[in-house]
């Protein structure tokens, strides 16, 4: 009898280690140049992945880059180190071009520049990065097995930071390999950059006419953003458990068929879109965040104006609280991790 009980007990136990707590997944989508009111232009028809998370998610079409600087790699190291580019906790990184041989984010910086990947990483979890120009291998050597800093929390994970880090100007054979991941080998933390509405910005302009070659990759863009939302909830290794945040480094002017000028509203303004399994469907994140941020209208105050917008940089700390992780040691956009995305807090 008590042997029966044993072996019943030692069956339940086994069945409750066999399946354990599903964690949640987040993929952080940088979709570089894209103005939000390209978005909303297209509309419903034009842009259907777009609409669907307006729906089903949260979303702005007014947040935020930095204050000072409108241009690519700055503002993605906002995005993944939630930190200001200037300023005694900015993280200092003001070039935009592929780094020189020898240098990274915490010789620039002469300090180390903690980050979203480390922080899941140190936490046992998986992390990728797929990129769609070169000068991303930035992260990609900041934060390798001699540059990432040694790992103190828990087991020692190591010191690469990102497991996984491709690298394809094709941002077509970039999502095919990362929905190729959604089935067989997910990471808990994926940033994904695809480059594109930037490209035809820089060659035509950011033209918001219907049907100018920037509006034709914006569609293009939303499509590949369907492929995945679709992909996400074709496999049961991410189904109604991965989280899609998405946001833009910079918009674009048409004239000047650039983005560096950061007092240009066009420049500034950006999108934010937050998709998954519990999201505040359908509503604005400035109304679900009234009690922490405010709607700048057309303005990009400062970051120590009191009612700060929701900026890229508030991303890297979004996504570690969607994982259930604390904040990035040292920064200061959103390290309260008091950006709500969901309903119910
Ligand atoms: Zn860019």
């Amino acid at each position: 009898m008590k042997s029966t009980i044993l072996s019943l007990l030692t069956a339940f136990l086994g069945l409750a280690v066999a399946a354990p707590a599903r964690a949640d997944r987040v993929l952080l989508i940088s979709t570089d140049g894209l103005r939000p009111d390209a978005i909303d232009q297209l509309g419903e028809a034009g842009a259907p992945a777009f609409h669907r998370i307006r729906r089903e998610g949260t979303y702005t079409s007014n947040a935020r880059t930095d204050v000072v600087y409108t241009i690519t790699l700055p503002n993605h190291t906002c995005m993944i180190a939630s930190v200001g580019v200037t300023g005694p906790q900015g993280h200092q990184w003001i070039s935009n071009t592929d780094p020189l041989l020898g240098q990274n984010l915490h010789r620039n910086r002469k300090a180390y520049l903690p980050s979203a990947f480390g922080v899941a990483h140190d936490h046992g979890l998986k992390t990728a990065l797929y990129a769609s120009k070169s000068k991303f291998s930035l992260y990609d050597t900041s934060y390798d097995e001699t540059r990432g800093a040694p790992d103190e929390t828990g087991p020692d994970n190591g010191r690469d930071k990102i497991d996984r880090y491709l690298m394809d100007e094709d941002t077509g054979k970039l999502i095919d390999a990362l929905i190729e991941s959604f089935r067989t080998e997910p990471a808990d933390f994926t940033m994904l950059h695809l480059r594109d509405c930037d490209s035809t910005g820089h060659k035509e302009g950011w033209d918001l006419t219907a049907g100018s070659p920037y509006m034709e990759t914006a569609k293009k863009v939303d499509a590949m953003i369907g492929r995945l939302l679709d992909a996400i909830q074709d496999s049961p290794l991410t189904k109604d458990q991965t989280w899609v945040i998405i946001t833009s480094d910079h918009g674009g002017l048409t004239l000047t068929k650039g983005h560096g000028e950061a007092k240009e509203s066009d420049n500034y303004t950006i999108p934010f879109h937050v998709w998954g399994p519990r999201a505040a469907a359908g509503k604005e994140l400035y109304a679900v965040n009234a009690a922490t941020r405010r709607d700048p209208g057309d303005q990009n105050p400062p970051y120590d104006t009191a009612g700060q917008p929701i900026r890229n940089g508030d991303a890297g700390n979004l996504a570690l609280r969607l994982l259930k992780l604390p904040a990035i040691p040292g920064s200061t956009i959103n390290a309260a991790q008091d950006l709500m995305v969901t309903a119910a807090p």
